[in-house]
């Protein structure tokens, strides 16, 4: 009998899965197969290759890795140590990765060999002590230490932290959210049963595993949950159509996006998928007729869900076997109904709660709930107000508990679920010496969602043409951060207080 989710740390629950099955299958990649005894072997071996190197509870561990075996193979190491994995975007460029690195306190990174001279760069000056790379675990991932060594037990609590990711900052640095062991549980145990997903059940992690969804319903729910984890690297429609027939993936969630691109795949049929039972997309907004088109083509609903970093991912979503209402007047797709223990809510400016139907920032509460912000108690108690979560999202909530997301109240631009501030890419760009103002927004865009364009005025008697800002950007900035479009105009439109209005920007002026 399993204990409740939240008296456990995420070590405990991966001991209990492995002493109850350990000759399952736990982890594939191409043709490779792990059971569970064989990944904790694992583990173990970079666990205590990390103590080693120094690595204490509560220590944070980088993993700058795609979805390869390695990044599994951290988190449970880390965990097993009592130690914070942090996960990192691997297309961070060593300039954003070094904002990251220094403001975590990250003691080392375990990265791709390719990537080391980089991670090292950006660890200048941080508190970096070691790089380690996914080559040097070898084939088998037990080559960085013992397998069989025994290892202190964790003193880590199920409230204290397991997993940091950090989420972009309309102002300032980028802010890292902290989870505990208990709100990871909390996501995993109550989004797996809720989905009816069992052991022996497979899951292809098609949702990079550096976000909160690869990172909590993609890999911490597979393990905790016994599935068989399925990963293909970085995301590519046909590997992971090959896969999904190769493996029988009854289990996957990704963005709109990845899905979409399956979709136009010539292999693309409802026969390679045949074997998918719960298909769910996050992240980003689906628009009702791609939902239809992708039942077409794949024959599998797509099950919208919504979450974000600071809630654990997953807490409301469309329950299995309902189909998502869509609003009568916006046109928009209801994010779902809110999964067990957790409380939603919609308040006006002053944080009065408004009725049903009736539009105002959504507010959570419930067990996955993060604990704050590392080392930013200002913009936690801003976050975290009164045993709620202010999400941000502007949105109502109909009579019947459904959800439906209205414009965001914040300006981030969402680009096939990687979010961008607009006030970084500005930055950069105000950085070329021919630039004098730049304003970044958001535009519709039918593949991504929504595309990043730029608009730019220069400084007096400059020339520069779109070309060569797109290149300056570009050796800034990770690829989905890169404008698109970067048009050069007289003038910004501004406030009569000065405030550039990238709300009138934001319709394409073609
Ligand atoms: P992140 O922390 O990067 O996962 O981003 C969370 C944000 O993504 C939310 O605040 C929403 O703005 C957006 N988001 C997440 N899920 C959905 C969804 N199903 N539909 C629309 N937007 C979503």
């Amino acid at each position: 009998m399993s204990r409740p989710a939240r008296s456990r740390t995420l070590a405990a629950a991966w001991a209990e899965r492995l002493a109850g099955a350990p000759d399952a299958v736990a982890l594939s990649y191409g043709e490779r197969r792990w059971t569970r005894a064989e990944l904790d072997r694992a583990a173990t071996a970079l666990a205590g290759s990390l103590a080693d190197r120094g690595v204490r509870e509560g220590d944070r561990v980088g993993i700058r890795l795609q979805n390869v075996p390695a990044f599994p193979v951290a988190l449970l190491a880390s965990w097993k140590l009592g130690a914070v994995a942090l996960v990192l975007n691997p297309m961070y460029t060593a300039r954003e990765l070094h904002v990251l690195l220094a403001d975590s306190g990250a003691v080392g990174v375990l990265c791709a060999a390719g990537d080391r001279a980089r991670v090292v760069e950006a660890g200048d000056g941080s508190a970096l002590r070691w790089t380690l790379t996914a080559e040097e675990l070898g084939d088998d991932l037990t080559a960085a230490g013992e397998a069989d060594r025994v290892l202190p037990p964790a003193g880590a609590d199920p409230g204290d932290p397991a997993l940091m990711i950090y989420t972009s900052g309309t102002t300032g640095p980028p802010k890292g959210a902290l989870s505990s062991h208990a709100n990871v549980l909390a996501t995993v145990e109550t989004y797996a049963d809720w989905l009816g997903l069992v052991e022996g059940d497979v899951s292809l992690a098609i949702a990079p595993l550096f976000h909160t969804t690869g990172a909590v319903a993609g890999a911490a729910l597979a393990l905790v949950r016994g599935l068989d984890l399925v990963l293909i690297g970085r995301f590519e429609p046909g590997a992971a159509l090959a896969a999904i027939r190769e493996h029988q993936v009854t289990f996957t969630v990704g963005a709109i996006t990845a899905f979409s691109a399956l979709g136009q795949h010539p292999d693309a049929s409802p026969e390679t998928c045949a074997s998918l039972r719960v298909v769910a997309s996050g992240g980003a907004p689906i628009a009702p007729a791609t939902v239809a088109q992708l039942e077409e083509r794949l024959g599998c609903y797509i099950h919208n869900v919504y979450g974000m970093t600071e809630t654990t991912s997953a807490v409301v979503a469309v329950p299995t076997g309902r189909r998502a209402p869509v609003d009568p007047v916006t046109g928009s797709l209801s994010v779902g109904v809110c999964l067990p223990g957790v409380g939603a809510r919609v308040v006006d400016p002053e944080g009065r709660e408004l009725g049903p139907g009736e539009i105002g920032e959504l507010e959570l509460r419930g067990p996955s709930m993060m604990l704050g912000y590392h080392d930013r108690p200002a913009e936690t108690a801003e976050t975290l107000r009164e045993g709620w979560l202010r999400t941000g999202d502007g949105g109502s909530i109909d009579a019947d508990g459904w959800i439906y997301l209205a414009d965001r109240l914040k300006d981030q631009i969402n680009a096939s679920g990687f979010k961008v501030w607009p006030r970084e890419v500005e930055d950069v760009l105000c950085e070329h010496p021919a630039v004098l103002e730049a304003a970044v927004v958001g535009r519709p865009d039918e593949y991504r969602g929504e595309t990043v364009v730029a608009f730019v005025a220069l400084a007096s008697g400059e020339t520069v043409g779109p070309a060569e800002l797109v290149e300056h950007a570009r050796r800034r900035l990770a690829a989905y951060k890169v404008p698109r479009e970067i048009t050069v105009v007289e003038q910004l439109p501004k406030t009569a207080t000065g405030k550039i209005q990238r709300r009138e920007l934001r319709v394409d002026p073609a």
